[in-house]
């Protein structure tokens, strides 16, 4: 099979894994002769964006689809019947260099299927890496998928070569990972992301102190993981907890929620249809309000009885909603932490509004400058020229007003 023929079933082989977003990594350029690169769509090119908005590019591949284990939310599943392939290290190097060399791509994304071992998998994932950085100096973004309880010295390595590693929890619970990844183990997957962190703890550590020699590199964009939605029954809160808990445990970057996509020939044990995309987009506001927001999960899904966040309106807006006497805010006074649950208020929202007010009273017409969607925004909050008539915020009618229209969607033709 030549190599375009594999590129074709290991790309689309790959497109399933959601965790590949590249952020937060050190600054590297090519401005002394030796880099390459940047950006363009093609095969097998996925666009993630990072926390600023920057959108990368990455080669997206699998070095196999074959795979020993029968996860049955997985295309590549050791009993589906796709046709399988497999790319050699020199040949994964080369296809990255020479998409690099094109502007095609920014850095790599590089999974696999497992095959023979964990360390022999993860060994030849390791390898591509290692060559990408030692033989050809290529100084783009490389994000490694770390298989569950490859050796020590294997995920040291792929922290070397890496900018992020990632391992994916697949499932909320340990129950439904039982239920649809008989071979996998939850414990052996927290044991990675464990030893994952204990490496990042020591290069931090390291780092902050005062030695002359700079610590060994690992991973400086840290872990990642990806969560399936929708493939088990597991509600919004349970999926938000086994966040909550992996953030915490293991420092991670990111989690990224992926709405499971029906494939061919499905065993019965998974629905047949996709939850809503919108479900995913719900969870990840969620996610953010609990990072960056002060929000926890009860305020966001304690008083729905189903656990699952409304679909029609953002999270912020429907716990302002339910906590309409906590408003108006006065956005001269408030605290921080108060403007920081205002809906339509981000945080960079926040901290021009904090330092405008060191020198101004804030009036209605700022809103505009500060981008904020003042529709949203002037029922909750207090100007110096704006307050809300109480019945407006204690309406019926506010959930109506506030609620997005539905917008049809655009025809392919
Ligand atoms: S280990 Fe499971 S999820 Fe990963 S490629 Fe194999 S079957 Fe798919």
């Amino acid at each position: 099979m030549d190599v375009q023929a594999k590129l074709e079933i290991l790309a689309d082989a790959a497109k399933y894994d959601a965790s590949c977003a590249s952020s937060g990594t050190e600054q590297r350029d090519s401005r002394d002769g030796k880099g390459l690169g940047s950006t363009d769509p093609g095969m097998g090119i996925c666009h993630s964006y990072a926390p600023d908005g920057r959108c990368i590019s990455l080669l997206k591949i699998l070095l196999t689809n074959a795979c020993n284990y029968d996860c049955l939310y997985c295309i590549n599943r050791a009993s589906s019947n796709v046709p399988r392939a497999r790319f050699t290290v020199s040949e994964a190097v080369r296809l990255t260099l020479d998409f690099y060399r094109r502007n095609y791509i920014e850095g790599l994304f590089l999974s696999s299927g497992i095959i023979r071992s964990p360390d022999y998998t993860m060994e030849q994932v390791v390898r591509v890496a290692q060559s990408l950085r030692e033989d050809h100096h290529f100084r783009g973004y490389i994000h490694l998928k770390t298989i569950p309880d490859a050796s020590d010295d294997l995920i040291a390595a792929a922290g070397k070569y890496a900018d992020r590693l990632s391992i994916n929890i697949e499932v909320p619970t340990e129950t439904s990972l039982a239920r649809l990844a008989p071979e996998k183990n939850v414990r052996a997957i927290r044991r990675t992301m464990g030893r994952l962190r204990l490496k990042l703890d020591e290069t931090m550590d390291q780092s902050s102190g005062h030695r002359r020699a700079p610590p060994p590199r690992f991973a400086p964009a840290g872990q990642s993981t990806q969560m399936i939605i929708g493939a088990d029954a597991s509600n919004d809160r349970t999926i938000l907890e086994t966040s909550a808990n992996l953030y915490g445990s293991y420092n991670l970057k990111r989690v990224y929620y992926s709405a499971f996509s029906p494939i061919p020939d499905a065993s019965r044990a998974l629905p047949p249809q996709a939850p809503p995309l919108v479900r995913e987009h719900r969870l990840y506001q969620a996610d953010w309000l609990m990072r960056f927001y002060g929000f926890d999960i009860g305020e966001l899904t304690e008083p729905l009885e189903d656990g699952m966040l409304p679909l029609d309106i953002d999270p912020k807006l429907a716990w302002a909603l339910r906590h309409r006497d906590r408003f108006p805010v006065d956005v001269n006074s408030a605290s921080r932490e108060q403007l920081l649950r205002v809906p339509g208020f981000g945080t960079r929202t926040v901290n021009s509004i904090l330092a405008a007010r060191r020198v101004t009273h804030l009036r209605a017409a700022d809103l505009v400058r500060l981008h904020v969607p003042r529709k949203k925004a002037l029922p909750f909050i207090v100007l110096a020229d704006h307050r809300p008539a109480p019945a407006q915020l204690d309406s019926n009618r506010l959930l109506q007003m506030l609620r997005p229209r539905p917008a049809q969607l655009g025809f392919s033709f």
